[in-house]
């Protein structure tokens, strides 16, 4: 392993058929926010451009040095469609991934939408995705109309990713519960994004999620979306409350404590962080073998990112695993 090899894993694209479903379908009424951004984008230029022009995303990787993309279609996928729409529209996009990889094998990697709303239909696509079109695993968009993967209506999809060595990039968007997020523009990015995604993976640890699907991966973006910073608290508050019943609600008994389910069945990636203190954190939390690198392309400046990655405070062996040897082995690249 060379840390010449440098693979980024969240990376953004969309195409015509997605973004032209943004004005043809109807939203579920609730989600018509992030409907409206994706029409914002399909008018907006050069953000539409970056987005579908994969050609010049290639000339964009070749001119900072960068291996590959792990292409994912632009967040929040399919999830604010009907559930009907949802299906076919994900097998379409799915498809059309499988096409911008199968052109450029060496460039690039996928993973799938799913239409999470329909959770049998999504553990099929799973299926399909991971088998005939040969991408290398899910990105899903926290929750779907307010519901969390922990919950029982998604066990089919949880399921099938054990199964199928799907790892669930769960990448973040508007929180669940909009209304404290709304003053002041904090729903995105800015804030209300780790705060929706952090708390989407903490319920997966504390619903036992873990215990029924032990070879599970889940992958975060933005350096574990906070949760490295909290943890020893929450080890801490966890043994409290499992030394004082009813301390704590009607937290289960788990059969690990919560850091080892985060060392065990998450990864996590560099997107948008370019912070060397965070990652020492992060280092700490989860160890080389579960940090990979990620821009966020189009919406993070991709020379920076790289440039974070060269001069982090890394030892040659951890630059190499954060660079590519991470990816690797999780996402199943060759
Ligand atoms: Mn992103």
């Amino acid at each position: 392993m060379t840390t010449s090899r440098i693979i980024a894993v969240e990376e953004h694209v969309a195409t015509e058929t997605y973004l032209t479903s943004a004005h043809r379908l109807e939203a579920v009424i609730e989600e018509r926010i992030e409907v409206g951004l994706t029409r914002t984008v399909e008018g907006r230029d050069p953000l539409r451009t970056a987005l579908t022009d994969i050609e010049g995303r290639l000339a964009s990787m070749d001119a900072i040095g960068q291996t590959m993309a792990v292409l994912s279609i632009n967040p929040p996928g399919v999830q604010p469609y009907t559930a009907a729409d949802a299906a076919h529209l994900a097998k379409s996009v799915n498809d059309e991934l499988a096409e911008i990889v199968g052109r450029n094998p060496t460039r690039f990697g996928a993973l799938g939408t799913l239409p999470t709303q329909a959770p049998a239909a999504a553990a099929e696509e799973l299926e399909r995705l991971m088998g005939p079109l040969g991408l290398n695993g899910v990105m899903i968009n926290s929750h779907t109309r307010g519901h969390y993967l922990d919950e029982p209506q998604f066990e089919p999809i949880l399921a099938a990713a054990e199964a199928h060595v799907a790892p669930i990039y769960l990448h973040p968007r508007f929180p669940g519960v909009l209304g404290p997020y709304d003053a002041h523009g904090l729903q995105g990015a800015i804030w209300g994004y780790q705060a929706e995604a952090g708390l989407h993976a903490m319920r997966l640890i504390f619903s036992g999620v873990f215990d029924r699907h032990p070879g599970l991966t889940i992958v975060l973006g933005h350096l574990g979306e906070g949760i490295p910073y909290w943890l020893k608290r929450v080890d801490n508050r966890h043994a409290f409350a499992t030394r004082v019943p009813g301390a704590a609600g009607e937290m289960p008994r788990l059969e690990l404590t919560p850091s080892e389910y985060f060392r065990r069945n998450f990864a996590i990636t560099t997107s948008g962080m370019g912070d060397p203190a965070v990652l020492d954190l992060a280092l700490d939390a989860v160890g080389e073998d579960n940090i990979m690198f990620a821009i966020d392309a189009p919406y993070e400046d991709s020379a920076r990112a790289i440039g974070f990655l060269r001069t982090a405070p890394l030892t040659d062996a951890q630059r190499v695993k954060v660079s590519h040897g991470t990816a690797e082995r999780v996402f199943n690249l060759r």
